[in-house]
């Protein structure tokens, strides 16, 4: 895995205070998040679980945030659903 990374989105920068837990929205469960993880599946009920703190806000500003993204950048926030 050669993907480039930002520095600010570098694990060797990373505290503590870099993962939090997320409440799960359908079963109440906990999700450990890193910061920079878009989705995690809840351990309960495997649920996919947004990360409300990613907001792709980094990639918007930052130089080599098509990159980080690993798309281009004028293709912007795919919607899933
Ligand atoms: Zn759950």
């Amino acid at each position: 895995m050669s993907h480039p990374r930002c520095p600010g989105q570098d694990m060797r920068y990373w505290k503590p205070e870099d993962i939090f837990i997320v409440t799960c929205q359908f079963c109440g469960g906990e999700i450990e998040f890193w910061k920079d993880e878009p989705v995690r599946p809840c351990p309960s009920c495997r649920e996919e679980i947004r990360n409300p703190k990613i907001d792709n806000g980094c990639a918007k500003w930052c130089q080599h945030g098509d990159e980080c993204q690993g798309r281009p950048r004028d293709e912007g926030t795919p919607e899933k659903s």
